[in-house]
């Protein structure tokens, strides 16, 4: 059985109790790899190959620094299809999407950053007759970066580049779920040369090493992506440290539909919005609102849309929807669709778990689910999901559907659909979330500020935001004398 290591110091070694985790593919339910399950030591290894690679790396020219990271873009690049298969076979995803989205996003975060680090700059303040301030920005030291299960590679590297970029070096923890790919990164990073203890990888657990990287001396920030409970934990553990924290947490996200939108193209991208990735995308729009005159024809188009939509075998090219991610999580979807049905809604589509034939008999598959009949405020329509289930829900004024999108605790993101272009910056305006978009979706450009307002998280990534994150500002100021 194929056994992941971990990356400390730039060699690839067991973890130090040289005990280990099963890791399962959703998509048959067999075990198929294992996992080292670290714990402090790992970590307090990791970090200390960190803090003595920092002093160098800090203090290499910002062209050297984007050689390595154009390397590593340039071999991920070159193993695409690997990494993409991958994916597939850890996560459930299908291989299609992985080849399409996660590892071509994984190649640009490296290529973005590593060219970023090359074009910053830092501001000078004159105090006219008197001083001149500058800023120095300088990289923090060792920081600890902890991404989830749903887009792996993806969110991995989106920290670890802007981290590596701004000169700090890292200790990361991929999910215990799906680490495949960041095993297959350190192999990629000891091929592009990337100097040891640089970038550190520690497998294992969210609640032992997860949280020995948040609690070690050495690790002066956290950037966090995952479920919004563990950043409030983190966030916890972290204050008293004086650690700085960036938390990209969950989402309950509106996609609301306007009866004046461009009908094709709203029906269409509306589909991929609520069952891409198995729905497991942070920034899918789990609840639809629809306006009244729109709202029965739009229902059945997109109820039999969705009734088409291919679930099973990941590796199919024609499938369209892949297993989710864990037996636990399915549980967890089935058990929202159960409660949904309690709170007295109508299950349009899907619904239950689906045994596909073959291979992936033993895996874990969910119908793509849409209900209605819900109130905005009962728990199917507040809580997140994650999983292939939306709900769908008439609506006859623009107040009224601005108060059901907000009336949850989430503000990640949220999609508006009209052509008329006053309402649009209207609703853009009002709407509590980090990114709001507009007859569209899942569009990034990654200069814009990435996160989340309210209880989907603290902070900002992408850009100079996660430039700046990782570094310290220090004002400078030199007295004149004329
Ligand atoms: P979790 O919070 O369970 O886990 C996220 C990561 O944190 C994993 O690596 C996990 O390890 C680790 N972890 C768990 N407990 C601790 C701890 N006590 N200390 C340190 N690390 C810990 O989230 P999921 O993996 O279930 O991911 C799904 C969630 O992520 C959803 O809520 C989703 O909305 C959110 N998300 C948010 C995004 C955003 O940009 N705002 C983007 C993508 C997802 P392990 O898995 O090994 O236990």
């Amino acid at each position: 059985m194929l056994k992941i290591e971990n990356y400390i110091g730039g060699k690839l070694l067991e973890p130090v109790s040289g005990k280990y985790i099963d890791n399962y593919n959703p998509a048959t339910g067999e075990v198929y790899s294992l996992i080292p399950d670290s714990d402090e030591t790992d970590v307090e290894a990791a970090a200390r190959s960190a803090k003595a690679a920092f002093p160098v790396w800090s203090k290499m020219s910002a062209e050297a620094r984007h050689d390595v990271l154009m390397r590593v873009s340039a071999l991920i690049e070159r193993d695409l299809d690997l990494l993409a298969e991958a994916e597939s076979v850890d996560n459930g995803k299908p291989k299609t999407l992985a080849k399409k989205v996660d590892i071509p996003r994984a190649v640009s975060n490296f290529k973005f950053y590593a060219t970023a680090a090359m074009h910053t700059a830092t501001e000078a303040h004159e105090t006219v007759g008197q001083a001149i301030n500058y800023t120095l920005r300088q990289p923090l030291g060792v920081v600890g970066c902890i991404s989830p299960w749903n887009l792996p590679l993806y969110l991995f590297s989106w920290k670890i580049a802007p981290a590596l970029a701004a000169g700090c070096c890292v200790v990361a923890k991929p999910s215990e779920i799906t680490p495949m790919t960041a095993f297959l990164l350190s192999k990629i990073c000891i091929e592009a040369g990337m100097p040891e203890g640089v970038l550190n990888i520690v497998h294992g657990l969210g609640a032992k090493a997860g949280a020995a990287i948040v609690q070690n001396k050495d690790v002066k920030a956290i950037s966090f992506t995952g479920g919004t409970r563990t950043g409030e934990w983190i966030a916890r553990e972290a204050a008293p440290k004086f650690k700085k924290l960036s938390l990209e947490l969950g989402g309950k996200n509106p996609n609301i539909i306007f009866a004046d939108c461009d009908y094709e193209e709203t029906l269409a991208t509306t589909v991929l919005s609520s069952f891409s990735n198995q729905g497991q995308i942070c920034l899918c729009g789990s609840r639809i609102f629809v306006e009244r005159p729109l709202y029965e024809k739009f229902k059945n188009d997109f109820v039999e849309r969705v009734k088409k939509l291919k679930v099973g075998d990941p590796l199919d090219e024609t499938t369209n929807i892949g297993a989710v991610v864990s037996k636990p999580h399915m549980e967890k979807i089935l058990s929202y669709i159960d409660l949904a049905q309690k709170e007295g809604g109508t299950i349009l589509t899907g619904g239950k778990q689906i045994q596909v034939e073959g291979r992936c008999a033993g895996g874990y598959f969910v119908e793509p689910t849409v209900i209605e009949n819900l109130a905005h405020d009962c728990r199917t329509n507040q809580e997140e999901i994650f999983g292939p289930v939306v709900t769908i829900t008439p609506f006859d004024a623009e107040d009224e559907v601005l108060s059901y999108a907000n009336s949850v605790e989430y503000g990640l993101s949220a999609t508006v659909w009209t052509e008329n272009l006053s309402r649009a910056h209207r609703m853009a305006e009002k709407i509590e979330s980090g990114i709001v978009w507009v007859n569209t979706w899942l569009l990034r450009d990654l200069r814009t500020p990435f996160g989340g307002m309210k209880n989907s998280g603290v902070g900002r990534e992408g850009g100079f935001e996660a430039l700046k994150f990782f570094t310290e500002e220090k004002n400078v100021c030199i007295k004149i004398d004329y």
